[in-house]
Parts: structure tokens; C-alpha cells; sequence
């Protein structure tokens, strides 16, 4: 078999502008990016940060921080939040000047995180930082930091690859933008064989649906799988998904040297992939297995060993939180 060709992912900036030191941008659009009514609410939000050393700093895959104005229950400032670009790394103007996420609402019932926390209590919990991006309107100014992350990126030259790209919920920001600085590049669209990925526990939770099922009828190298694990159709999470298909959809595009995996979303998503891949023979250059654990032994892979003995390959690129 060809090596597996391991992603270039060149330079990148971080930091340029630190927490500590904010910048203001203005909040130039806010729309909903669900697909019906839902019982959580999603926003697409695209700051102007023209002027700022943010501008023309980031690529698509990094994130940015926010800094909600107020204190914590400390009475210290609250920290900076991170959220994913979801625009390409030209921005969403085509001039790096505006970048955009895909914010979702901490919306909870209280549950008491730690011993010392009031047991009974059990009222509304609202998440700091995403309801404040949330509500702000057009015109607004917000605290923003960043660029954060170096290794979720696109590859230097990304004609030399095929994407499988794998999302759950607020996970598909990155790929919102990275599909776009793809298929809608002002150079024409890349040849790259491209598989969206999208898990969402109910249809209404699907983000930006419209728009991918659009793309993929426009591109023959795009295909779009929407993956809903609560239906009463068919319950199905990410990895059952692809491990069904394998055959038909995506045995080649793992077998192939040329694959990368993009992997973001909710923590613990990797670990059903790393496995059935190991399953399936098609592990090379997706998932390395330190000891005491094996590749072979992959039917007995421990959760909790799995955490720190199995991790992304070279071709794996995994943001989760
Ligand atoms: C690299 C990276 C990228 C990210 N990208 C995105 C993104 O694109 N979109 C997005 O929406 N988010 C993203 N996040 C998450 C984001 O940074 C915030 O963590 C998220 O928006 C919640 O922040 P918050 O201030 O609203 O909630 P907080 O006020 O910080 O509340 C959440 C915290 O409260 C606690 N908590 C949670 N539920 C309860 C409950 N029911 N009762 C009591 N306590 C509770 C938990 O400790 C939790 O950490 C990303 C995070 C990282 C690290």
C-alpha cells in the first residue's frame, strides 16, 4: 500500500490579540441556523473585526475568544470563552475583516456540579458567554480575542487530499467554513472528494441543512450525510452511520492515502471511530495505539485506557470540547 500522505499544515498565527487585551468588533449579522423549531437555538454570528490585528490573521479551523462583559460568582471578570471560526480563512467578506461562529445557547435545568453546591437547587441555568453572543444584535460591540489553535486546519495544498469531515452539533462551524473555502473559492472548486458527516439528535437540530443539501447538489464530489441518533425512523450516532455505509460510501475514502479525517464536536466522539476503523483494517494513519493497548486487540480496548493510549494518527484531525 502507498504511504499515507500526512497533512501539511504550514504556519499559523496564535495569539495575536491576548484575552488579557481584547479588541472590540461589531457584530455585523445574527440569524438562526437551525432548520425548524428546536428545543436548543443555534446562531450563526459574524463579527467585524476590521482594523484589529485579528484581521487577516486567522484560517479557517482556528477559533476566537469572547470576553462577556460582567463577573463571575468571584466577583473576578469572566474568562474568555473559544468558539470555532465558521467562516473560510478569507472571512465571511472575502477580505479576512469578518469572522463568524456558530454559537449555541446553554440553556439547563441547575444540577449541582461539586460537593460544596447547593443539593436542592435545581433552577434555570443559563450559560455565561453563549446567551450574551446570542442576544447581541447588529451593531453591537463585543470583546474579542484570538486566533486560537494550530492543528485543525486545512492543508497547505488541499487539492493533495479527500476530506471526511464528521460533526456533532456546534462541530460543524469549522466545516461550515472549511467546505466553503473549498467548493466556493474564488480560484473554483477544489477536485477534492469531499463527505460531510452531521450528527444531531433530532432533523430540527441540523445546522445549516439547507445549505449543504444545496452544495451537495451542485457538487458531484460533495456528499452530505445528515445522521440523527433520537429519530424514531432510525437511532443512529456518527460511527454507526459511517461503519453501515463502509462498503458502499466510505471504505474507499478511507483506504485511500490521499484521506484526512476531521473529527469536531462533543467530547468522546473519536473513540467510536478510532475503534470501528481498527475494526474494519483501515486504521493506518487514523489511529495510533500506545501500550499496553494493541491495534489488534481493539474488541477489548478499555474506555478509560482509550483516553490516553489511543489517539489521532497523522491523517486524524480532532477538535472536541
Ligand atoms: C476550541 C473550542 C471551540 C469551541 N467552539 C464552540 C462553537 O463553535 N460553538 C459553541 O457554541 N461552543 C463552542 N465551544 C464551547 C464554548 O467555548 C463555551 O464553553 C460554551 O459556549 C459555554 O459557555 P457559556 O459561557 O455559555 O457557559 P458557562 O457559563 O461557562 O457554563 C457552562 C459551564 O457550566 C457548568 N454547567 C453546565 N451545565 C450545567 C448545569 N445544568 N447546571 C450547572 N452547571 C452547569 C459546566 O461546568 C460548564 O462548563 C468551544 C470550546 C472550545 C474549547
Amino acid at each position: 500500500m502507498t504511504d499515507p500522505i500526512a497533512p501539511e499544515l504550514g504556519e499559523v498565527q496564535m495569539h495575536v490579540v491576548k484575552p488579557k487585551a481584547p479588541v472590540i468588533g461589531r457584530v455585523v449579522s445574527s440569524a438562526s441556523c437551525m432548520s425548524g423549531r428546536s428545543a436548543s437555538f443555534v446562531r450563526h454570528v459574524s463579527i467585524d473585526v476590521s482594523g484589529t490585528p485579528l484581521a487577516g490573521s486567522f484560517r479557517s479551523g482556528q477559533a476566537f475568544g469572547v470576553i462577556a462583559p460582567g463577573e463571575n460568582e468571584r466577583g473576578k471578570p469572566h474568562a474568555v470563552r473559544l468558539y470555532s471560526l465558521a467562516c473560510p480563512t478569507q472571512g465571511e467578506d472575502g477580505d479576512g475583516n469578518v469572522v463568524s461562529t456558530t454559537v449555541k445557547r446553554v440553556v439547563d435545568e441547575y444540577t449541582p456540579q461539586k460537593d460544596g453546591d447547593d443539593q436542592g437547587a435545581h433552577h434555570l441555568f443559563l450559560g455565561v458567554c453563549s446567551n450574551y453572543l446570542c442576544d447581541l444584535k447588529v451593531g453591537d460591540e463585543v470583546l474579542v480575542s484570538g486566533p486560537a489553535g494550530k492543528r485543525f486546519l486545512l492543508p497547505e495544498r488541499p487539492a493533495d487530499h479527500d476530506y471526511v469531515f464528521i460533526a456533532t452539533g456546534t462541530g460543524i462551524a469549522p466545516f461550515y467554513g472549511m467546505v466553503r473555502e473549498l467548493l466556493q473559492s474564488p480560484a473554483g472548486p477544489s477536485p477534492s472528494r469531499i463527505h460531510l458527516v452531521m450528527g444531531t439528535p433530532y432533523t430540527t437540530d441540523l445546522l445549516y441543512d439547507e445549505f449543504f443539501r444545496e452544495l451537495a447538489d451542485t457538487y458531484d464530489q460533495f456528499q452530505y450525510h445528515p445522521v440523527i441518533s433520537r429519530s424514531d425512523i432510525r437511532r443512529e450516532y456518527v460511527d454507526r452511520y459511517i461503519d453501515r455505509c463502509m462498503d458502499e460510501t466510505f471504505r474507499s475514502m478511507f483506504a485511500d492515502p490521499r484521506t484526512l479525517m476531521y473529527m469536531c464536536g462533543l467530547e468522546g466522539m473519536e473513540s467510536g471511530m478510532y475503534r470501528m476503523l481498527a475494526r474494519h483494517g483501515l486504521a493506518d494513519g487514523f489511529v495510533e495505539v500506545k501500550e499496553p493497548l494493541t491495534l489488534e486487540g481493539y474488541a477489548d480496548w478499555d474506555p478509560k485506557l482509550m483516553k490516553r493510549h489511543v489517539k489521532a494518527g497523522p491523517r486524524s484531525l480532532v477538535e472536541v470540547y
